[in-house]
């Protein structure tokens, strides 16, 4: 079946019928936890308006480590629960969803590693969390790995390309009738009888609209207390903010056919080197910053990345990485130390506006049916929510990508296209250049078409 028309077309019609619509709800963000949420409201039949300041997925949704799991080494803290909820939705979107793989991991004995008892127990406590009781077995290296290490234990998780998950769930939303603009920025809010008067701003041209809704839904990830803030919310959480960031390598230095798992001599923690087809990612950190706008990738995390790759692995030149790329994540926690905050969302309801705050990508679809619950208990509406969302959105095959991105997914600009539609800057680094001048080529020709 071929897909409606989601383009710069499209979204110029939107906005300027947007004043005389009537929405049900405003979503404000279009991250993973905005896309799920519109995604779910759509599909159930609630009048949906998605407002995302910059492109789809523009914020932490595509600077994750992009693992559909359940959070191994959060056993380590207890958080028992929160894997067990994670492992689920692992299994769901792994069995219902194309776009999420299985991946299989190697974690490394060596020097610095966890005992292997340790390792050995957390894994039968995944595995029963998971519903398969097994005895993990060790494996010697034989010759697969550097000297320094002794051998490995295996276990699978999952993998998916983070911003295209986000823009699936969008052009799903679109598909089930929601408008959903990026590039326009939620700025205002105005309690009215009805609900909320709310001002958006086109960043692209500067003009702003109001629109009238009944339910605000602040999906703002770690960008969340500063729009509380501009809702004038009275009790603001500790939401703190910890930059994780990835180098991207060329594969070959590394060889591997699974990913691995492995322990920082500089300070224990869990990094994962994760091939990505041509390269490998290498990740992550995990540094309190004060702002999301803090993204700047620094020479002491590149550091810490090689240094401690560089521990197992034998010496990799700075020189060989491609390139970087870092998110913020949103912990919902006035914890010390960010690798010990919890990863859990919460969601907060205060006078109409609900606020999801923190969260995984992984559970995205668990805050989505928690949110919609709510709504439709506010709206009066009898509507099921069980199974939501489900992504009811595929591309079309023997297209030319960059004009379906054009086309079907709403992309405005070149780093909308090789960075979040078509994933390759960050896959590979010829495509990625190749793919730069594709979509360059097509914007400008587009570009000349609407001025004709
Ligand atoms: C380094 C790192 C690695 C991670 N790895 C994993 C992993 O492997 N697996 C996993 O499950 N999770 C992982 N996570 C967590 C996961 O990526 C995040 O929890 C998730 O992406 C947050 O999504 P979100 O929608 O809440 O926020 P975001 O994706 O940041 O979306 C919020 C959006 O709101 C928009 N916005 C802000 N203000 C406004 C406004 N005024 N008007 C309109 N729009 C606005 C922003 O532009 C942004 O796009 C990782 C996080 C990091 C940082």
């Amino acid at each position: 079946m071929e897909n409606p028309e989601f383009s710069s077309r499209t979204r110029a019609s939107d906005l300027q019928g947007l004043e005389k619509r009537e929405f049900d709800v405003l979503v404000i963000g279009g991250g993973i936890n905005g896309a799920g949420v519109a995604n779910t409201l759509a599909q159930i039949g609630v009048k949906t308006l998605l407002v995302e300041a910059n492109d789809f997925a523009s914020g932490t949704s595509s600077a994750s480590s992009k693992l559909i799991h359940g959070g191994l080494r959060y056993l380590q803290q207890g958080r028992i629960r929160e894997v067990r909820n994670l492992i689920r939705e692992r299994d769901y979107l792994r069995q219902n969803t194309s776009m999420v793989k299985d991946i299989e991991f190697h974690i490394l004995i060596t020097p610095d590693s966890w005992k292997k008892w340790e390792i050995r127990l957390g894994l039968m406590i995944y595995g029963i969390l998971g519903g398969r009781m097994r005895f993990p077995k060790f494996h010697r290296n034989s010759g697969e790995y550097p000297s320094s290490v002794k051998g490995y234990f295996s276990y699978t998780d999952a993998i998916t390309d983070d911003s295209r998950l986000v823009i699936s769930n969008i052009c799903s939303a679109h598909n089930h009738g929601a408008v959903c603009l990026n590039y326009v920025r939620f700025v205002a809010l105005e309690k009215i009888s009805s609900g909320f008067s709310a001002k958006v701003t086109d960043s692209l041209t500067g003009k702003g609209y109001t629109v009238h809704v009944r339910l605000i839904i602040n999906c703002t990830g770690p960008w969340a207390a500063e729009a509380m803030r501009l809702m004038g919310a009275g009790n603001v959480p500790i939401i703190k903010l910890s930059r994780g960031i990835h180098i991207v390598l060329p594969s070959g230095i590394f060889n591997l056919k699974n990913a691995i798992a492995f322990r920082s001599q500089i300070d224990g923690r869990q990094l994962f080197i994760l091939p990505r087809g041509e390269v490998v990612h290498i990740g992550t950190t995990d540094n309190f910053v004060r702002s999301p706008e803090e993204r700047d990738v620094s020479t002491d995390e590149i550091n810490y990345l090689l240094e401690s790759t560089s521990a197992v692995f034998g010496r990799i030149d700075k020189a060989s990485i491609i390139t970087a790329f870092s998110g913020i994540r949103p912990l919902v926690s006035d914890s010390k130390d960010p690798g010990k905050a919890t990863r859990e969302f919460s969601i907060l309801q205060e006078d109409g506006i609900i606020h999801v705050l923190g969260g995984k990508l992984t559970d995205y679809r668990i805050a989505s049916r928690n949110v919609a619950r709510l709504v439709t208990k506010h709206l009066g509406l009898s509507a099921s929510i069980k199974g939501f969302p489900v992504i009811d959105y595929a591309r079309e095959n023997d297209v030319d990508k960059v004009q379906y991105d054009m086309d079907h997914e709403c992309a405005i600009t070149v780093e909308d296209i090789v960075r979040r539609r078509e994933g390759s800057a960050i896959y590979s680094a010829d495509a990625g250049t190749s793919m730069r001048m594709e979509a360059e080529r097509h914007l400008m020709k587009r570009g000349v078409e609407n001025q004709g």
